[in-house]
C-alpha cells in the first residue's frame, strides 16, 4: 500500500468529508458511497484506458472464486483452453474443469515453468469458449509482456486474462482482451475486491445454475450493487486510482516498475551467489524469484533481511527459494535497499 493512502485512510477513518460517519458505516446506497464508488470506477476507466463497451465490475471472491465465475459465465457450458504458465493458470484450468471442457493448449511445466509457450504453438479448439492466460505468475515470476493477439492466430475465442498480481502495473491492449479479472490485495488495495473488466457482449449468457450474485450481467445491470459490495475495499482502492493519478498514471508506474525490475535482475544476473531461473523475455517485473546457490545459507539470509526490515522474502513454499514482490507501492529506494544487503550478505559468504 502507498503511505500516503494509508495516512489518508487514517485521516478519514472517524468522519469522513464532514459526513459525520466512517466509510465503514455508510449505507452502499446512500449518497456518499455511490460518490465514492463513480469517483473509483471513473479513476479506474481513465487510468487503464477502458473503452466504453467494458464494463467494470467490483465483485467478491477474489481471484480464486473468478476461476469458478469466468467459466460459469463463459463457457456456455462448452470447452475452453488453458495456457499453463504455472501455479496459478493450473489452479484456473482444475476449477474450470468442473464446469466445461477444460483443456490445454499450451504448458510450460516441462521447463519448471521457466518460460511462456509463443503464442503460435499453442492448440487453440475451433469451438473454444474462451482462452485463458495469467498475465503474471506471482508464484513463478513469469509475465506476458505483450497479449497474445488471438485474431491473428485465427482464433475467435475471447482471451481471458487473470491480471489478479500485475493490474495497474502496466497498461492493457484491451484490443486483445475479453476478460480481465483480479483480486485487489496486491496491486490495488486490501483484500475483499474483486475486480473484472468484461467486454459487454460477453455477459449475458450465465449458466443456469451459476449464483446469481455471480452472474456478470445481474452485477453489471446493478452497478455491482446487487448484493452488498465490500465498500471499504472500494473506497481504499480509490484512494490508489487517485494516488497513481498523483504519480503521473499507468505509463509513468511502467516505467518505474521497469527501473525497479532491472536494478534487481541486473544485480542477480551478476551474481555468483543468487540465480533467477527464469527466460529473460517473460521475466516478471512484480514478483521476482530467486535462490541462492547454497541453499544452506536461506535462513541466515532471510534473518539479516529481517534485521534490516527487509520483509516476506521467503519464496512460495512450491518453489522455494526467495521471493520479492516489487508491487506498484514498492519504491525504487525499496529494491536498491534489498539490492545493497544482498550484495553486502553475497560479500560475508566467501
Ligand atoms: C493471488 C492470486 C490469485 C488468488 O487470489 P485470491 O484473492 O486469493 O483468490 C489468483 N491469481 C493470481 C495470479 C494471483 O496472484
Amino acid at each position: 500500500m502507498p503511505e500516503a493512502v494509508l495516512q489518508q485512510a487514517a485521516a478519514e477513518m472517524l468522519d469522513w468529508h464532514g459526513s459525520g460517519m466512517s466509510v465503514m458505516e455508510m449505507s452502499h446506497r446512500g449518497k456518499e458511497f455511490i460518490s465514492i464508488y463513480e469517483q473509483a470506477e471513473a479513476d479506474l476507466r481513465e487510468l487503464l484506458a477502458v473503452p466504453a463497451h467494458f464494463k467494470i465490475l467490483f465483485m467478491q471472491g477474489g481471484g480464486l472464486a473468478e476461476n469458478a465465475i469466468v467459466p460459469l459465465n463463459l463457457s456456455h457450458g462448452g470447452a475452453m483452453d488453458f495456457v499453463l504458465t504455472g501455479s496459478w493458470s493450473q489452479k484456473s484450468l482444475k476449477e474450470a474443469s468442473k464446469y466445461g471442457a477444460a483443456r490445454v493448449a499450451a504448458s510450460a511445466q516441462s521447463d519448471g515453468f521457466t518460460t511462456l509457450p509463443s503464442p503460435a504453438s499453442w492448440h487453440i479448439g475451433a469451438d473454444s469458449r474462451y482462452v485463458h492466460i495469467c498475465g503474471n505468475e506471482t508464484i513463478h515470476g513469469v509475465e506476458f509482456h505483450e497479449l497474445p493477439d488471438l485474431k491473428a492466430l485465427g482464433c475467435d475465442a475471447p482471451l481471458v486474462v487473470d491480471f489478479s498480481s500485475h493490474v495497474a502495473s502496466r497498461s492493457v491492449d484491451w484490443s486483445r482482451v475479453g476478460l480481465a479479472f483480479g483480486g485487489a490485495q496486491k496491486n490495488l488495495g486490501p483484500a475483499g475486491l474483486t475486480l473484472v473488466i468484461v467486454r459487454e457482449d460477453l455477459i449475458g449468457h450465465a449458466l443456469p445454475h451459476c449464483p446469481s450474485a455471480f452472474d456478470y450481467q445481474l452485477v453489471a445491470d446493478n452497478q455491482s450493487m446487487y448484493n452488498t459490495p465490500p465498500t471499504y475495499s472500494i473506497y481504499i482502492a480509490g484512494l490508489v486510482f487517485q494516488w497513481l493519478k498523483k504519480q503521473g498514471g499507468i505509463a509513468a508506474m511502467a516505467q518505474r516498475n521497469i527501473a525497479k525490475a532491472q536494478l534487481l535482475y541486473d544485480f542477480l544476473d551478476s551474481s555468483s551467489l543468487y540465480v533467477n531461473k527464469v527466460a529473460k523475455d517473460c521475466r516478471s517485473r512484480m514478483n521476482v524469484p530467486f535462490f541462492l546457490r547454497d541453499e544452506s545459507r536461506n535462513e541466515a539470509f532471510l534473518a539479516g533481511a529481517k534485521a534490516r526490515n527487509l520483509l516476506q522474502l521467503k519464496g512460495h513454499k512450491s518453489v522455494g527459494g526467495m521471493r520479492a514482490s516489487i508491487y506498484n507501492a514498492m519504491p525504487l529506494e525499496g529494491v536498491q535497499a534489498l539490492v545493497a544487503y544482498m550484495r553486502e550478505f553475497e560479500k560475508t559468504q566467501a
